[in-house]
């Protein structure tokens, strides 16, 4: 069985159909680690592009911001306008279905998280002290988070309880070795890496190999859109950075 992973769409179709197309053929099934939207400017269509596919999704923060879960006012301005403009936007089924989404999921070797193992929708794995801090609190031998935007492999060493951090290189194999991992795939809508193009992964279940990619997608034509509906334009331009 082979597993497109991916997470934090953010709304944006055309970096969503990029992906779809660049690994076309290449996959049985879909594990979404959460934030189909927010930030962007299609959430209907990208929900209804993600349901129609054979899936599994999981619930983040800024999916639950739009089913009206959490307090925007954490939220910073801009955020918070996508967010109300994305509660106005969707349509009363993509309204359920995302309802319907858990927030966590264990899957043979796999735990899948939005954030991290201990805060599902919140905590952000941004260094190895806080993926250490996060390696009791999951049981299987491989955690697979998104919410940072940034693609990472997270390795505990068995003896100290250290994590230590790697940056992925894009297309290579990376055997899964039975060393506890917590692997990031990176952003599909919204990379934060200084990287624009989206990111995604390919996990092999039956050879245990785990592939980060990237792929550059019509930029521009997502900026147009947001343009035209007026978003703020610090989501327009981050999208250019990869920040
Ligand atoms: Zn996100």
């Amino acid at each position: 069985m082979r597993i497109l992973v991916i997470s934090d769409i953010h709304a944006n179709y055309s970096a969503f159909e990029a992906v779809l197309a660049h690994c076309e053929g290449e996959w049985d099934f879909v594990w979404c680690l959460g934030d189909v939207v927010g930030y962007g400017p299609d959430p209907n269509e990208c929900v209804d592009r993600l349901k129609a596919l054979p899936q599994l999704s999981l619930a983040g923060n800024h999916d639950w911001a739009a089913l009206n879960r959490l307090d925007v006012r954490t939220f910073n301005p801009d955020a918070r306008r996508a967010v109300e403009w994305t509660q106005e936007t969707l349509t009363a089924e993509n309204t359920r279905w995302l309802e319907a989404l858990p927030v966590t999921f264990v899957i043979g070797e796999y735990t899948l998280v939005h954030a991290s193992p201990r805060e599902p929708i919140w905590e952000y794995i941004l260094e190895p002290s806080i993926a250490a801090l996060n390696f009791p609190h999951f049981e299987t031998p491989y955690c697979f988070v998104g919410h940072t935007h940034q693609p990472v492999i997270y390795t505990i060493a068995n003896d100290s309880g250290d994590a230590a951090s790697a940056l992925p290189h894009y297309n290579e194999p990376h055997k899964l070795n039975g060393q506890r991992q917590i692997i990031n795939p990176g952003s599909i809508g919204q990379p934060r890496d200084q990287n624009p193009d989206a990111a995604y992964g390919i996990l092999d279940m039956t050879s245990g190999i785990f592939e980060h990619r990237r792929i550059p997608y019509n930029i521009k034509a997502v900026q147009r859109r947001m343009l035209d509906l007026n978003m703020p334009d610090r989501l327009i331009t981050r999208l250019e950075h990869g920040l």
